[in-house]
């Protein structure tokens, strides 16, 4: 038997503009805010949008780079501290030979750099 599609009320966390969400079974008032936020296209649901997809972004990045849990972990808490203007620029010395700069441009874009110090060189 399918379940029946509900009607509910969700309120926009930005505006206050409410909107109906159909569901399938049952979700608290904080979910269907949430959903109803993430639906809206007013200014303010459009940045959180905008900052999630950038979050998601950095994310990704950082751990395609450091796979080593731990350590993506740390850094990602370093880039938050950046974010929030904590430090206005990190730069960190890893595994001898590798550095990691993390600062914010003049136009709030936020960069990671990962540079190398030592030539990979063979002499055989
Ligand atoms: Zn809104």
């Amino acid at each position: 038997m399918a379940e029946k599609e509900k009607k509910n009320i969700g309120t926009c966390a930005y505006c206050g503009q409410t909107r109906v969400i159909e569901t399938l079974g049952d979700f608290t008032q904080k979910e269907l805010d949430r959903m109803a936020t993430e639906r809206c296209l007013c200014q303010g649901a459009q940045e959180e949008k905008r900052k999630k997809a950038r979050k998601a972004k950095i994310n990704e990045f950082i751990r395609k780079k450091f796979p080593h849990e731990k350590l993506a972990g740390e850094m990602l808490e370093l880039i938050d501290a950046v974010e929030d203007d904590t430090f206005e620029e990190v730069t960190v010395k890893l595994y001898k030979d590798k550095i990691v700069k993390i600062w914010k441009d003049s136009d709030n874009f936020l960069h990671i750099r990962i540079k190398r110090t030592e030539d990979d060189e063979l002499k055989a």
